[in-house]
């Protein structure tokens, strides 16, 4: 380990998940090398609600001090509105305690960890772009990449490439086979002092045509995030503003309308694409993934950020169990090791996400998760401990996604059943299926899920 370019870990990008990787094996005394595009601080409106499940990931990876001096805001829980009705959920304890989600500003949490890791004497930050994988004997190696505003090409080397770039990677088309879909796009404002109905909780308008997301993300500054179906990306036009003004303005509560009337007027919008990306990493030697770059999912439940600080954890803990970083067949076992164990962890947020927003865009399929959840009792302490990721239990979110649907088919049945409404109820039923049965399968389930999903199949 002479060589000054080589290192333990090269880590391409230094976002959420390349900056938290890297300040948990620096801080463990791994020689890190972290190549970033840009150290400035970004506005971004991604990443701005950490659930309670990605701060006890924090907390584990003993970096729960980068929240610190954010003025991030406490998430306690939801609140849901629904045609002029509401009511709120609060996340469950965890071994006792009560772990709140944060609001925050992306830009301000990137540059807390940057700031960590700049400041740590075994991390290397290189504002720089990375232009190649460097390969030898089919083996990454490295990175090649420009320094900011130099036009020669530099090197870095390590055992280990951990490539975290982000939803746009620029590495993802070599290193997996999954394909990227999008969803739907957010339009994000942000709301200056609004009153929220709920305080200190996130809200879901679920609203006509498609939902809308409300938080607060600092103490004067709250979120809303509008969503806009299919693959088409609004935009700024007078139609968008009365779209806004007439169709979505009056179905969010009273008190939020006038703030969002003077975030509209003022015109300050952005739009991001909502992707549905499964983890299908190829078998490659010297690099792994991390973050968007591995796996995305739709933003409605906000569960991005928690699904890299479990894979952070989960790849993190094998590397730092690796004595000799020369040694190319412990770094292999540990990456293969963290791919095939990842799911375990990250199955209940994918699935969530999607299905969630596909029960969204089913009027049936809404009404009855609105009605299911405010039931109360376990109908929503234990779907929120699953939103929340404090509960990692896939069979129990399946339990709950299909009860909703009986519970749909029980309200569009009474008082009596009729041809028509058995109609309507079994076509709710098979639209539960489709939406559930690809997410589940893009998870690595066990054979008994794998049996139940072919059996629910012939049904529909
Ligand atoms: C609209 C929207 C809202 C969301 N809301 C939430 C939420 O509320 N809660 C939540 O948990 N998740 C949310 N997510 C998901 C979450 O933002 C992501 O999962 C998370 O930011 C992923 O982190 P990352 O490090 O993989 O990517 P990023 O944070 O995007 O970081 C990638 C980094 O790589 C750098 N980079 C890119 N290419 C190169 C290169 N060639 N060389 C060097 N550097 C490079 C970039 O500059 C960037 O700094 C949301 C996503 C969207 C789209």
């Amino acid at each position: 380990m002479n060589d000054i370019n080589q290192f333990d870990v090269c880590i391409i990008g230094a976002g959420v998940a390349g900056g938290v990787l890297a300040a948990y094996l620096g801080k463990h005394g791994l020689r890190v090398a972290v190549v970033e595009k840009s150290l400035a601080e970004q506005e971004r409106m991604i990443g701005e609600l950490l659930q309670p499940g990605g701060v006890i990931k924090l907390h584990e990876l003993g970096l729960e001090h980068l929240l610190d001096e954010l003025d991030a805001q406490q998430i306690e829980g939801y609140g849901l509105f629904m045609q002029g009705d509401n009511f709120k959920i609060t996340y469950p304890v965890y071994k006792g305690k009560t772990i709140t989600g944060k609001g925050l500003r992306n830009g301000k949490f990137v540059q807390r960890i940057r700031q960590q890791i700049l400041d740590m004497p075994g991390v290397t930050v290189i504002e720089g772009t990375v232009k190649e994988l460097q390969e030898s004997n089919r083996r990454v190696t490295g990175v090649k990449y420009l320094a900011k505003g130099s036009e020669e090409e530099q090197h870095i080397s390590a055992g280990l490439t951990v490539v975290c770039d982000g939803m746009f990677s620029a590495f993802r088309g070599q290193l997996s086979g999954a394909e990227k879909k999008v969803s739907s796009y957010f339009l994000g404002m942000i709301l200056k002092d609004c009153n929220l109905p709920y305080k200190n909780h996130g809200h879901v308008i679920v609203a006509k045509p498609s939902p809308c997301l409300i938080y607060p993300i600092s103490s004067s500054e709250t979120r809303i995030l509008i969503d806009f179906p299919g693959n088409e990306a609004p935009r700024k036009s007078v139609e968008l503003t009365t779209y806004l003004t007439e169709i979505i303005a009056p179905q969010l509560p009273l008190q939020i309308q006038p703030s969002f009337m003077i975030a509209i007027a003022e015109g300050k919008f952005k739009v991001m694409p909502n992707h549905l990306i499964p983890a299908k990493p190829f078998r490659k030697t010297g690099v792994a993934m991390i973050g968007d770059s591995l796996n995305m999912r739709h933003p409605l439940t906000g569960g991005g950020m928690t699904a890299a600080f479990s894979d952070i954890l989960n790849l993190g803990k094998r590397l730092l169990a690796i004595e000799n970083f020369a040694d190319t067949g412990p770094i292999d076992e540990a990456v293969q090791k963290f791919y095939a164990s990842r799911h375990k962890q990250n199955a209940t947020i994918n699935i969530l996400a999607d299905a969630l927003y596909g029960v969204m865009q089913n009027e049936d399929l809404k009404t009855a998760c609105y009605d299911y959840l405010k039931s109360g009792g376990k109908h929503a302490l234990e779907p929120i401990a699953i939103l929340s990721a404090i509960s990692r239990d896939e069979q129990l979110l399946l339990r709950h996604f299909f009860a909703v649907a009986f519970y749909g088919v029980g309200g569009i049945i009474k008082p009596f059943p009729t041809r028509t409404k058995v109609g309507r109820s079994y076509k709710m039923l098979k639209a539960a299926v489709d939406i559930v049965q690809p997410l589940v399968m893009n998870e690595h389930p066990g054979l008994f899920t794998r049996s139940v999903f072919r059996m629910a199949g012939v049904v529909f």
